[in-house]
């Protein structure tokens, strides 16, 4: 069970919904909807930011279009390279629309930097970024980071739609893992 390894909540499923809510309130400020704008366009970065994608989504007052992206990062396992190959684009052209980036955590924000690099050479009217997560080393880099949920400790962490080896996603809240886990 996946009970036995969890070491510890770091962030719980109320935690998250309450600042889920929180974060919709100030990017609806942000994005009014008044009839003559297209709407707000997400994009959701695969796997990790489904669960926040579709949770913000839901929780946001103004209407929003849903893309997704996958890419992959040249390196190893546990630190990013910057080096960014996308592994599946955006279905629509983004040029002239409002865009909001969407991201389960940032660490060194070599990822996010090359996404915003790659999004921004589309034109698009306006370009942000809502992390749900942001590890301590992500304030070294300057990416321009509008909406944050939670800064949390130099960890790995999984759930909700965090993994390690593709497992915990579908936890319901963020945790560590036992050190057992790792080993075995
Ligand atoms: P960055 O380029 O900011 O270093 O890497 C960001 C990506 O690394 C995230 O989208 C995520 O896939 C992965 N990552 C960074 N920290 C963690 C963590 O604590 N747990 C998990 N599961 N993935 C992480
Ligand atoms: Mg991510
Ligand atoms: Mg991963």
């Amino acid at each position: 069970m996946y009970q036995d390894d969890v070491a510890s909540v770091l962030v719980t499923e109320q935690q998250i919904s309450d600042k889920i809510a929180e974060l919709a309130k100030q990017i609806a400020a942000d994005h009014p909807s008044d009839g003559t704008k297209a709407d707000l366009v997400l994009v959701g970065v695969l796997k990790g930011a489904v669960m926040f994608m579709t949770d913000l989504a839901r929780a946001l007052p103004v209407p929003v279009q849903l893309e997704f992206m996958a890419v992959t990062s040249y390196g190893s396992a546990t630190s990013s390279s910057g080096v960014v190959r996308i592994l599946k684009d955006l279905d629509r052209d983004i040029a002239g629309r409002d865009v909001l980036i969407v991201e389960d955590i940032i660490d060194s924000g070599l990822t996010l930097s090359w996404l915003l690099k790659n999004l921004a050479s589309r034109q698009p009217a306006s370009l942000e970024v809502c992390t749900l997560l942001r590890k301590p080393d992500a304030v070294k880099v300057d990416v321009p980071v509008r909406y944050v949920g939670f800064d949390i400790p130099n960890e790995f962490v999984v759930g909700y739609g965090l993994d390690y080896a593709e497992r915990y996603r579908d936890l319901p809240y963020i945790g560590t893992l036992d050190p057992r886990v790792y080993s075995s």
